[in-house]
């Protein structure tokens, strides 16, 4: 019998255990991925400042202390565009380092990992059974295909579908996280984020509605929008992004979903391991409080927390979300970002993290 068991060993099943562990570090935790670590993971391996300082909250320091920061941004639209420095740098670190660092700080905090595929989840009065495995409470931390969030009856989000490969990077494109939007339906763009060793994370994404793109259509978007990107390109993989709405709310119980597998992408830029981290972090610290109450209720304190940190922001991106499907307004948020520094700092936070609107975005893009 585990204290907790956590599906998935990503960021979010690596923060849970180490939000559990910080908060008691006497708990019994075992995390279960399908994959040994180093595992890659479809990504576009954008990590935004904000999750090193959760990660150091839990004494988790120093991880990408050898990559190199990038601080440049640059944000086009056919004739709008942005090209500014960001108030603090960001990291375009691959999964395979980023995921695995993760891990290991986990194991040393005492997590217990396991390569093992969960194909089923029973959940009665007591423990929750983990196919042939028990615990006091569960994590469904597996991601965009979360056989946990199937198992609670949770509802599908909305999803993006997004390719990826590694290319060697122009000099134009150095040292800076490119973003080319389409002029079609949004959101779509295409990126070119420099890891800084050489090569490029290139790739398309655009929300799925109606016909599934296939992969020859995702890479000429992504040709289209940042000529030249895919030469030389290699290790492509697409994979989903469930986009988080205004309304996520956990449920009451001894089940909790954190990050994909909760359907939390940001729904302008696609970013999940901020809200993963986050949310992965609050699970664990939610487990030891119910623990710690000698309550089967850890969803409770969960919501209370993660509605704390992502409720006000989660409303803001998905109205800024909406909005941004309109040409017009798009083109104003990108122009206002040129024109003033303020504002470019309020979308970047907006979009890599936990901020929200404020009046000057406001008065930027409503009419
Ligand atoms: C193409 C693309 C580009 C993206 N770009 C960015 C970006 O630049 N920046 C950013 O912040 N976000 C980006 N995202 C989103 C980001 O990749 C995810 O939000 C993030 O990986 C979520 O972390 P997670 O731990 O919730 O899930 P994952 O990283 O998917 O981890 C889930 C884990 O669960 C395991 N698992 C799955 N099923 C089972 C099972 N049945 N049993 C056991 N283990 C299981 C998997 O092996 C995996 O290790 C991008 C996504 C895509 C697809």
């Amino acid at each position: 019998m585990w204290d907790v068991i956590v599906v998935g060993a990503g960021p979010a099943g690596a923060s849970a255990a180490l939000g559990a562990l910080a908060a008691d570090p006497s708990l019994s935790v075992l995390l279960l991925d399908r994959h040994d670590f180093p595992r890659d993971k479809a990504c576009g391996d954008g990590i935004a400042p904000h999750v090193l300082d959760l990660l150091a909250g839990v004494g988790v320091t120093g991880l990408l202390d050898d990559w190199m920061p990038v601080r440049r941004f640059v944000l086009n639209r056919g004739a709008a565009g942005v090209d500014r420095e960001l108030a603090r740098p960001t990291w375009v670190v691959p999964r395979t380092v980023f995921d695995h660092r993760l891990v290991e700080a986990a194991q040393a905090a005492g997590a217990h990992l396991i390569r093992r595929r969960v194909r089923d989840l029973t959940i009665g009065s007591g423990p929750v059974a983990v196919d042939d495995l028990h615990a006091r409470f569960v994590v469904g931390a597996d991601g965009a295909h979360s056989i946990v969030r199937r198992e609670l009856g949770v509802k599908p989000a909305p999803v993006a579908l997004a390719i990826r490969g590694y290319a060697p990077t122009p000099p134009e494109r150095a040292a800076a996280q490119v973003i080319a939007y389409g002029p079609g339906r949004q959101p779509s763009y295409a990126w070119s984020f420099d890891r800084g060793d050489g090569l490029s994370n290139v790739g398309y994404g655009e929300l799925l509605a109606g016909t599934r793109p296939t992969r020859a259509d995702l890479l000429k978007h992504l040709e289209e929008l940042l000529p030249g990107a895919t030469e030389g390109g290699e290790s492509w993989w697409g994979h989903h992004l469930p986009l988080a709405g205004w309304n996520w709310r956990p449920q009451r119980g001894p089940v909790l979903l954190a990050g994909d597998a909760a359907g939390l992408i940001n729904p302008m830029t696609g970013e999940g391991i901020y809200y993963a981290v986050a949310t992965g972090l609050l699970a664990g610290r939610s487990i030891a409080d119910a623990l710690r109450a000698g309550s089967g209720d850890a969803g409770t304190p969960y919501r209370r927390r993660t509605s704390r940190l992502l409720s006000r922001h989660l409303r803001d991106t998905a109205l800024v979300a909406q909005l941004s499907r309109s040409d017009r307004i798009l083109d104003a948020g990108i122009r206002a970002a040129s024109a003033d520094q303020l504002i470019f700092d309020d979308l970047v936070e907006l979009g890599l993290a936990d901020g929200g609107l404020t009046r000057r975005l406001l008065r930027t893009i409503l009419p």
